[in-house]
């Protein structure tokens, strides 16, 4: 921590029920060079350049949190890379890490620009990224990001190899699109030495389409597999919310991200927040916290913390996603790149 900056007294960020805030995911844009078709409409409309914390006041949020107890912080977006200069933010946040006052300092990326930034990712301190990759097979890469180009996310993780980062692939499980590749992922990524993580798509924000033809539930997926590899359960844990099993066959972890038919909130440690500087208690809940007035309102951050309380005071107990045909509208109305995945 800053030696500049007090620690609020006896001030760890505890909510209601007792559960102790020590994860903050911070969405640094909501732009992005891709347009995975769960996450946008291909038509999006971004924010103006006023409205999103300036670096400087990113640093002062995260800042401000570590003070408070955070040991984890996930930069995420929209695509986290493409905002310019963001390796100026990595940079400021890296002497928390050399104070001892964070723990880990990551992000999750979709891995387009990581050649160009994974040594120096690595040298801000960055040990673990999450790769988003949802298929490997080119076409299909294209069909599901729309924009994106497999070859140059392949190229990224080879830098990310070669500089020495912990790769984690996350993918979405997709009906239809990528059920039948989900053996060949586990496979090529526990060759790699990468973790693979399964996520069911959410509910979050309008997208040129219907969920219910995309949602894939893990539980059938977990039973497919366990047809022909060994899930043995184990007790790993990285801060997030995803359950982990070692795949016997090929020695690698498996984790399942599953928001619809489990229910994590029990054990929830972590807040986000957006790149305006909104303050998200709960991913599956609309209830939030503006940050960024009482950022912008004094130099000082005696606002900022009474706002970060006063929030933390009510982060509810859970969420409640649904994805049903009776309800076509998304159980949240906001999009995953505002709030950061
Ligand atoms: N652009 C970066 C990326 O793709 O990794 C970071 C932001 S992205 C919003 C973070 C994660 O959220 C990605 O792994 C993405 O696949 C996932 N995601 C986006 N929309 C989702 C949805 N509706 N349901 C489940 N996961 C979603
Ligand atoms: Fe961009 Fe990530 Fe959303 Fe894909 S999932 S559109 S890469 S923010």
């Amino acid at each position: 921590m800053d030696i500049a900056e007090p620690l609020r007294q006896g001030t760890s960020l505890i909510d209601p029920f007792g559960r102790h805030v020590s994860y903050l995911r911070v969405s640094v844009t909501d732009r992005c060079d891709f347009r995975c078709v769960y996450c946008m409409a291909e038509d999006m409309t971004f924010l103006p350049k006023k409205d999103i914390l300036t670096l400087e006041e990113l640093d002062r949020l995260c800042t401000a949190f570590v003070s408070r107890g955070v040991r984890k912080l996930r930069i995420t977006g929209g695509e986290p890379l493409v905002r310019r200069d963001i390796m100026q933010l990595f940079r400021r946040l890296s002497r928390h890490l050399a104070s001892g006052a964070l723990e880990e300092l990551t992000l999750t990326t979709n891995g387009s620009q990581l050649a160009r930034y994974a040594a120096e990712l690595a040298d801000c301190g960055v040990k673990r990224i999450n790769v988003s990759v949802d298929t490997l097979d080119p076409v299909k890469f294209h069909a599901i990001t729309r924009w994106g180009d497999l070859s140059k996310v392949l190229t990224g993780l080879d830098a990310a190899a070669k500089a020495g980062l912990e790769v984690k692939i996350n993918a979405v499980a997709l009906k239809g699109v990528n059920e039948d590749e989900i053996d060949h992922m586990l496979v090529w990524s526990h060759e790699r030495g990468y973790d693979l993580t399964l996520i069911e798509t959410m509910p979050l924000g309008d997208i040129d389409g219907d969920r219910t033809d995309q949602y894939l539930p893990l539980s059938r997926v977990r039973a497919s597999l366990m047809d022909r590899f060994t899930l043995e359960d184990i007790p790993y844990k990285t801060g997030g919310p995803a359950r982990y099993v070692r795949v016997k066959e090929t020695g690698g972890r498996l984790g399942f991200i599953t928001p619809l038919t489990h229910n994590f909130c029990e054990s929830c440690n972590r807040v986000r927040v957006t790149c305006t500087g909104t303050l998200f208690m709960c991913l599956g809940q609309e209830d939030a916290a503006d940050l960024r007035a009482p950022l912008r309102a004094s130099e000082g951050d005696d606002l900022l913390h009474a706002a970060i309380d006063e929030a933390i005071g009510r982060k509810p107990k859970g969420h409640d996603f649904v994805i049903d045909r009776v309800r076509a509208a998304p159980a949240v109305g906001r999009h995953m790149s505002v709030t950061g995945g």
